[in-house]
């Protein structure tokens, strides 16, 4: 249910009407728009059945939300959401450029990478330590020694870092070092995780899941967003059909269909998405035109030794040439860089 504010409702209105909510056993959402305030109720809406809250002063209408997830909704708000990263401003007119190696392999790799692609125009490193490998006899990521050499990076470099998070056990010591977490394709439904995420105020980039829907992605966001850490990026990896030309088939209507069902921001992984480096620049720039808000990329300094998704990394030339092609279709469609 949203409850719509009159423009000149007081704080004690809405200190009133949240009590209210809440005395109901709702949680109250307040979302603060330029001109008016909106309360989100969410909970078993069956409650409010015969509430009369249109009555209470301050309160223009009530209506209900019909999309089965609610605050990342765009009836429950209508601009865009920014979330900001160490000074970036994410889902804002800037497109921001993830990139980095599928996995830290040691310190002088992220080091060295990490440089390349801050130079190339990059805004925020990424690089694995816990990784969810298919096998368990794989490369499983350096774990803690991992996020201390993306801290070293990001101390030499300046950047943001995002790294992934597979197990609640492990959520203290990512916050501690990554800047934005991110949830993967595989634990999409791990809704364990997704409540203690949402315990936190970090800001998360959710990933769709291998086979998931558009609308459980949301929901998979609701469950973030409903404990209380509105700082949700989501981001297309490519879902699973019965195409094998490519890894994964990149759903690039993915992204004006979220931009009308949400507020949140969404970015492309095209690297997960076609698992092929030849293929990264046309999907990137197709992303891009699409709308999307940026893009992470997998980059290697030597791919074909690299012990995690070597055949889709780029090259750091290679990177720097996609760096251009990105600049040129943001201007295109009326983004920065
Ligand atoms: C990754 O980004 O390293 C990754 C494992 O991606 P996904 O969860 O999309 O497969
Ligand atoms: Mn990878």
């Amino acid at each position: 249910m949203i409850i719509v504010l009159k423009p000149d409702a007081t704080k004690d209105d809405l200190k009133r009407i949240v009590e209210r909510l809440e005395s109901l056993g709702l949680k109250a959402h307040i979302s603060k728009g330029k001109f008016r305030t909106i309360i989100g109720a969410v909970g078993d809406e069956a409650i409010l059945q015969g509430e009369p809250l249109e009555v209470m002063p301050g309160v223009e209408k009530v209506l209900p939300i019909l999309k089965p997830f609610k605050l990342v909704s765009r009836e429950f708000k209508s601009e865009p959401t920014v979330i900001r990263v160490n000074g970036l401003k994410i889902g804002s007119k800037k497109v921001h450029v993830i990139a980095g190696p599928c996995a830290v392999e040691n310190k002088e790799m992220i080091v060295e990478i990490a440089k390349y692609v801050k130079k190339a125009g990059a805004t925020i490193l990424r690089g694995g330590a816990f990784k969810p490998r298919t096998s368990p006899y794989s490369f499983q990521g350096l774990g803690v020694e991992g996020l201390k050499y993306l801290r070293e990076a990001k101390r030499l470099t300046g950047m943001p870092v995002i790294t992934e998070v597979m197990d609640p056990r492990d959520i203290e010591d990512v916050c501690e070092y990554a800047d934005i977490v991110q949830i993967g394709a595989r634990n999409m439904q791990n809704f364990r995780l997704l409540k203690e995420i949402g315990l936190t105020k970090m800001p998360v980039m959710l990933k769709r899941g291998l086979s998931a829907t558009i609308q459980e992605w949301l929901m998979s966001a609701e469950y973030i967003v409903s404990q209380g850490n509105n700082n949700v990026i989501l981001c297309e990896r490519g879902i699973r059909t019965f195409e094998t030309a490519t890894r994964n088939t990149l759903d690039l209507s993915a992204i004006p269909v979220v931009k009308q069902l949400s507020h949140l921001p969404i970015f492309v992984d095209p690297s997960h998405g076609v698992g092929r480096w030849d293929l990264i620049e046309p999907m990137t720039m197709a992303a891009i035109a699409a709308g999307a808000d940026g893009v992470m990329v997998e980059v290697h300094n030597q791919p074909e030794k690299a012990l995690c998704d070597g055949p889709q990394a780029l090259k750091p030339d290679r990177f720097l040439e996609l760096m251009k092609a990105i600049k040129k279709i943001a201007k295109v469609v009326g983004r920065d860089l």
